[in-house]
């Protein structure tokens, strides 16, 4: 079925720069980075990534005895867990059939988040820096992170202004009305919770669904499919 969401929202407040590092083979960062002409970007990939975990967290809380891959480690991700039973097993996760996994292609495509605000383009509050390894004197892999000058220097630059103009996209498959409820519950309780540091999505402001629809249609989730997740 054909999902199409639109989320708008503004952020205010430091983005995810912190201490933040470019982790899993997955392309799941907690890191912003910059584009071509030197603006700040959230990743779709970092969206996502806090998107699933988001959809993983729900759905174990309304039915604890389901399966779920052990995302990010691309070795215990999905059909590898299954491989143990079956042989070239293709099965995945009920997260891994939404989000993918290294071995299976996700259908959902998200867009990138650019901040529009010029001067914090320009700002100089943000370091990039590279991990050194203490033995060995070289780059640690995948150990770029991203760094403010300070945590109280990066809120100041950032206070009431709206970082983050226009909004998310999400557009793709997914394969019943049960995902798409996964996930719009996903996308709802990561617009609450943004403000949280561990999400890191920043202090959000003003955030709302402002499209949701599947084959064309506008969706909302019903009880009923929440319930198919709780009974399994
Ligand atoms: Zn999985």
């Amino acid at each position: 079925m054909r999902l199409e969401a639109k989320l708008e929202f503004n952020m205010k407040t430091a983005l995810i720069i912190a201490g933040g590092e470019i982790s899993s083979g997955l392309g799941i960062d907690k890191a912003t980075v910059r584009g071509k002409k030197g603006q700040l970007i959230i990743p779709a990939s970092s969206i996502k990534g806090k998107l699933r975990d988001e959809c993983q967290r729900i759905l174990l809380g309304l039915n604890p005895s389901i399966f779920v891959c052990m995302a990010p480690r691309a070795e215990e991700m999905c059909p590898q867990p299954f491989i143990d039973e079956e042989e070239n097993s293709v099965r995945c996760c009920p997260i891994c059939e939404i989000f993918g996994s290294p071995w299976a292609p996700c259908q959902l495509y998200f867009s990138d988040l650019i901040v529009t605000n010029e001067d914090l383009n320009e700002s100089r509050n943000i370091k990039i820096g590279v991990s050194i390894d203490r033995h060995s004197r070289t780059a640690k892999e995948k150990s770029l992170y991203y760094l403010g000058t300070s945590p109280q220097g990066v809120e100041y630059t950032f206070a009431n202004s709206s970082l983050v103009g226009g909004g998310l996209t999400i557009r793709g498959e997914v394969k019943d009305a049960k995902q798409a409820a996964l996930l719009y519950v996903g996308i709802q309780s990561l617009l609450n919770i943004g403000g949280s540091k561990s999400v890191g999505l920043g202090w959000l402001d003003e955030k709302k669904i402002e499209k949701f629809s599947l084959d064309g249609k506008p969706f909302q989730p019903s009880e009923s499919e929440l319930k198919e997740w709780k009974d399994g």
